[in-house]
């Protein structure tokens, strides 16, 4: 059983970031991995495993961009950079701040600048931050026309590069088919301002079908629209992208120029029926890898006679003479409150039921099979330990969600190591 024990080693890597190795055999938990909280691992190697079937996938002529949007989806956006800012062509975030953040990066580390787009919404002040840091932003509509001025009164060393987002059948951002050209015109009088580097677009629903006509439609709608873009603005070449992680592994011809790969990044497959489809769709169907552990220390573990209640409202009640650990995690670490009676989480490899009612900063697991004393366990809230394995898809099923939204609510003050 001790053998199964997680326990690590910490210092301090690049930038800040902490660095943990899992060590064998057990020794005491380093101070750097907080006594009385949980704390979030991401492997390197699964990144870069992930990143690395991308790269075979597509080949050399299809730029592969990473999207380290929600805080690189709960991972950690200064942990997963560390590892990902070398292995990608380019960086895509929704918030001007996090692509500050990477230029920051590349100059206290001496690393080669890449390009960055900010997919998310900016105003002109930060327009401006963006053209002066060379980081690329979208152009969603045409109120983009009341940044012209501020632009020109920057006095700005080269102008902003930006791609025009066109809405092929999201209904989200974007320029429609029709608003091209008559919505799109200011960017005429504008270059000396606005380098429209780049088209874009975004699927709606790739993840959820296995036939693909409706992603098609939007692929020949951005065709039209990007033909007559060039047409208006006398481009002769626009960089062109439009998948994400489903489209990029699925559909061939969407990969355009460059792909956006989010969750497929981190290990996770966008939904079940990319996973079905990729698994009779391909030839070699990726076997991407998780990246993502969360654990924690017990805060206290201790008997309870049979008939004892556990947690808010007396939900649980011990049928029988049982040990329970306490865990200091809760809904405001990001663990959802519908798991309550419901999950289990790992203690020494085997399964152990949460009991009770999940509450804000606790909760309360029936460790009776999995621990033979009082002593501390370590608990894995998501993730492996020995032979058992708590995906993100189990736990975002059991509460009621995707993994997309379990992971990237994961607290941002929760500390995130790499291993
Ligand atoms: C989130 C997002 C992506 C990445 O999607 P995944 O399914 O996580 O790969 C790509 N492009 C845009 C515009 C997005 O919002």
């Amino acid at each position: 059983m001790s053998t199964r024990r997680l326990s690590y080693s910490c210092f301090r890597g690049r930038d800040g970031v902490t660095i943990a190795r899992v060590i064998t055999p057990p020794r005491p938990l380093p101070h750097l991995l907080p006594a009385r909280a949980s704390w979030i691992e991401v492997d390197a190697s699964a990144l870069a495993h992930n990143i690395a079937l991308f790269r075979r996938l597509l080949g050399e002529k299809v730029r592969l961009g990473v999207v380290l949007k929600g805080n690189a989806y709960g991972h950690g956006f200064a942990q997963v950079l560390s590892v990902v800012h070398a292995l990608a062509d380019l960086l895509y975030v929704i918030d001007p701040r996090d692509a500050l953040e990477v230029r920051r990066f590349e100059e206290t580390t001496g690393a080669t600048s890449k390009q960055v787009v900010v997919l998310g919404a900016v105003d002109a002040q930060e327009a401006v931050e963006c053209a002066q840091a060379d980081v690329d932003v979208v152009i969603t509509d045409a109120g983009w026309s009341n940044y012209v001025s501020t632009l020109r009164s920057a006095s700005l060393m080269r102008p902003l590069s930006g791609h025009v987002h066109i809405d092929t059948g999201l209904g989200r951002e974007g320029f429609t088919r029709d608003q091209i050209p008559s919505h799109t015109s200011f960017l005429d009088d504008a270059s000396d301002v606005i380098n429209v580097r780049g088209v874009l677009s975004h699927f709606a629903n790739t993840e959820d079908v296995t036939e693909q006509s409706y992603a098609n439609r939007q692929l020949r709608v951005l065709s039209e629209a990007t033909e007559a873009l060039k047409m208006a603005l006398g481009n002769a070449h626009f960089e062109r992208h439009i998948a994400a992680s489903a489209a990029a592994m699925l559909l061939p011809a969407a990969r355009l120029d460059a792909v956006r790969v989010g969750i497929a990044l981190y290990g996770l497959w966008p939904s079940s029926e990319t996973r079905l489809s990729a698994s009779v769709g391909m030839d070699e169907p990726p076997k991407l890898h998780p990246a993502l552990s969360w654990r924690c220390r017990s805060q206290a573990v201790k008997s309870l006679s049979a008939g004892a209640y556990v947690g808010y409202g007396c939900t649980w009640r011990a049928p029988r003479a049982s040990r329970v650990a306490v865990l200091p995690v809760g809904y405001f670490d990001g663990y959802p409150r519908l798991l309550s009676g419901r999950a289990h989480v790992l203690v020494n490899g085997q399964r152990c039921p949460v009991v009770g009612r999940v509450m804000m900063n606790h909760i309360i697991v029936d460790v009776t099979e999995a621990a033979h004393d009082d002593t501390e366990v370590v608990a894995t809230l998501l993730g492996t330990d020995g032979d058992e394995c708590l995906s993100a898809e189990l736990l975002a099923g059991w509460a009621q969600t995707i993994h997309y939204e379990l992971v990237t609510r994961l607290g941002p003050h929760l500390c995130r190591v790499v291993v």
